[in-house]
């Protein structure tokens, strides 16, 4: 609700205004104080409308002005209660503070008309003002987007490049030659994995992840997902399942799940030591899947837990495990698209539990 702000010394004004007004916006009507030989209001909360009446204006003239140029760019209005006798008397000077002008004796209507015209001429200010933001964090995100991209690319380009030309040389020693294919692997394995990443990230500002819910096991579907997992990391950590009820023929987005459960997944492998255990726990309700993945890994500092779905963030404990910080944001983004949530608890050095909700549409 817009909230009007009244500065008028004249009482009868100040009660029509007031009555008037306060059945569509809030009202408030202020006081102010003398203070450091400047006037002041002594309530000063955010407002989006002032009105004043000239005695008022010739006090606060200066913290109108101030405040006026405190949200610049965006439109702070001010309406000025006057004599019509007195127009004429309006210096260039008090245009700059002042808005727009309503004669004495006040006209209800007019009134009315006024201030939803200034009202909306601050609506639409604080939507180009927010929409101007976005567009400024968007152009942002790109540029790091694409020097973030083009670095972690170049590196297993290098590296790819690098032993392509090892292994021309005729008498390498198979035991090498092994080793420097094993490694040119690892690099086009590191470089699918960001282009999953880069090609999830494009899905979801495609809105691929919004399609309709569908019926789904979801149980079988995570015991294939892990084994899919499993083999894709070449991964020799112990990876359990664990499930109360079979949440049979529940209503949910698979890409969405996928997408989910993959990153959740491969992230507790690939930041826990070789030979642990990844726990994935599945329970039901009517209306709610909660998925957990629990590991045993290097676990996350909580200064780096308040960041951690903040897009090419990576956690300071990270050393050389490689990423690219886009996979939590993707999967937050998807998880809050479909109406659900997602929690972490972590501990340095002993591991971290992801706790994802999910709303199921049973009847769909
Ligand atoms: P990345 O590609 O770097 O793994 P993510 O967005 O998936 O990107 O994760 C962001 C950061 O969160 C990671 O770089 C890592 O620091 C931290 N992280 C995510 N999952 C875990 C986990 N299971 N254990 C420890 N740290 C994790």
């Amino acid at each position: 609700m817009n909230r009007i702000l009244i500065f008028v010394e004249q009482a009868e004004n100040r009660r029509l205004l007031a009555e008037w007004l306060g059945r569509y916006y809030e009202v408030v009507v202020g006081e102010s104080a003398v203070q450091a030989g400047k006037a002041v209001p002594l309530l000063d909360e955010p407002f989006d409308l002032c009105i004043l009446d000239g005695a008022a204006l010739h006090h606060l003239r200066e913290w109108v002005q101030a405040r006026k140029q405190a949200e610049q760019p965006v439109f702070l209005p001010v309406l000025l209660i006057t004599l019509r006798a007195d127009v004429k008397l309006l210096t260039r000077h008090l245009w700059k503070t002042v808005d727009e002008l309503i004669g004495n004796p006040i006209e209800k209507l007019e009134l009315q008309a006024r201030v939803e015209m200034l009202l909306r001429s601050r609506r639409l200010s604080l939507q180009l003002q927010a929409a101007l933001e976005q567009e400024r964090e968007l152009k942002e995100l790109k540029t790091r987007f694409v020097s973030m991209v083009s670095h972690e690319f170049r590196n297993p380009l290098n590296i790819i490049s690098g032993f392509a030309q090892l292994l021309e040389q005729r008498d390498l020693p198979p035991d090498r030659r092994a080793d420097f294919f094993l490694r040119i692997r690892k690099a086009v394995q590191a470089m699918t994995a960001l282009l999953d990443d880069v090609l999830a990230f494009g899905k979801v500002e495609a809105s691929v992840f919004a399609a309709s819910p569908v019926p789904l096991a979801i149980a079988p579907f995570c015991r294939k997902l892990i084994e899919e997992i499993k083999v894709s990391m070449g991964t020799d950590h112990t990876v359990e399942f664990a499930c109360e009820t079979e949440c049979a023929l529940a209503c949910i987005n698979e890409a969405m799940l996928r997408q989910v459960l993959t990153n959740l997944l491969s992230n507790a492998i690939k930041y826990s030591a070789p030979q642990t255990t990844v726990r994935l726990k599945l329970q039901c309700d009517a209306e709610t899947a909660v998925l957990q993945v629990q590991d045993e890994g290097i676990g996350i500092s909580p200064a780096d837990q308040a960041r951690l779905f903040e897009s090419f963030f990576r956690a300071s404990n990270v050393g050389t495990i490689p990423g690219t910080g886009l996979g939590l944001a993707i999967v937050k983004q998807v998880i809050e698209k479909s109406g659900g949530a997602i929690a972490v608890t972590s501990a340095v050095d002993v591991g971290t539990t992801f706790t994802v909700t999910l709303p199921l549409n049973r009847e769909a």
